[in-house]
């Protein structure tokens, strides 16, 4: 473990993340591995079981057995979701940590405005997604000067410049997406490479998984969030778990994939 002084603003964090940026010039797995030096159990994997995150399940595993990953269990996520939840806990020997929505939230919401809400309006599921994922990540990130997440350049426009390191005002820490400038093909042939369990819906047309009533599966040639929040038109396919700089979104349940079909990606 490495000193216990918890960085608490940006300017004290800069050097952090220039250092860190430059070891991520060496590739994901150096970014990881510079990450746990520096900050130790207080830095830590959000994933909602994606592909992405399971690519980084798969390295940050093998750097550090007893590393923290943190999933967001909404309450609405898919059967096999959870599925590959337990079967990537039996393949590395690992467990999550599990966090959930504050249950009043959630009695208070589903009662007043039914269990639907999120099809009613788009504030209706902003209300839903702040309930059931924003204010479950600001627990799962408390104490926690670092965190790492899935976000590929790849997967949205509004995704397009995001850096390999970068401060989370939001969260009072640093932000790090060693898989920035990773290609859908380098996502998948790493996870055919080295055996990593996938979720099953992947084979099923759904690219970018979230919520249960929230995801469906895409046509080929659609892009991967074309199938979140569907119905929706003309609004940022975010959940607002991503905030800063750029448009907002997902570790929710939001497991993220390139923007290619199934059939095309496994190739
Ligand atoms: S993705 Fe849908 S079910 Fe999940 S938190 Fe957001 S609105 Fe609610």
């Amino acid at each position: 473990m490495t000193d216990m002084t918890r960085t608490t603003d940006k300017p004290a964090s800069a050097a952090a993340i220039e250092a860190l940026t430059a070891a991520g010039g060496g590739g994901p797995e150096a970014l990881l591995g510079a990450l746990v030096q520096r900050y130790g159990n207080r830095v830590t994997l959000a994933s909602s079981l994606g592909a992405e995150d399971q690519v980084l399940t798969h390295m940050l595993l093998a750097i550090e057995p007893r590393a923290r990953i943190f999933v967001l269990d909404t309450g609405r996520l898919h059967q096999e979701t959870y599925d590959l939840m337990a079967r990537t806990m039996s393949r590395y020997g690992m467990r999550y940590e599990v966090l959930f929505p504050d249950a009043t939230a959630v009695q208070e919401m589903v009662s007043g405005e039914g269990p639907n809400l999120f099809y009613a309006s788009v504030a209706g599921r902003k209300r839903c997604c702040e309930v059931r994922k924003v204010e479950p990540l600001g627990r799962a990130l408390a104490g926690a000067d670092a965190w790492i997440t899935g976000l590929r350049r790849a997967q949205s426009p509004e995704r397009g410049d995001t850096p390999l390191v970068e401060w989370d005002a939001a969260h009072a820490a640093v932000k790090a997406n060693p898989l920035a400038e990773w290609s859908d093909e380098q996502v998948w042939d790493y996870l055919r490479a080295h055996g990593v369990p996938c979720n099953v819906l992947h084979d099923r047309g759904f690219l970018s998984i979230g919520c249960a009533p929230c995801t469906r599966a895409v046509e080929p040639g659609e892009p991967a969030r074309a199938g979140r929040w569907w119905w929706e038109q003309g609004t940022a396919k975010e959940c607002g778990l991503h905030v800063d700089g750029r448009p907002k979104e997902r570790a929710d349940g939001d497991a993220g994939a390139g923007r290619r079909a199934p059939a095309e990606r496994r190739r």
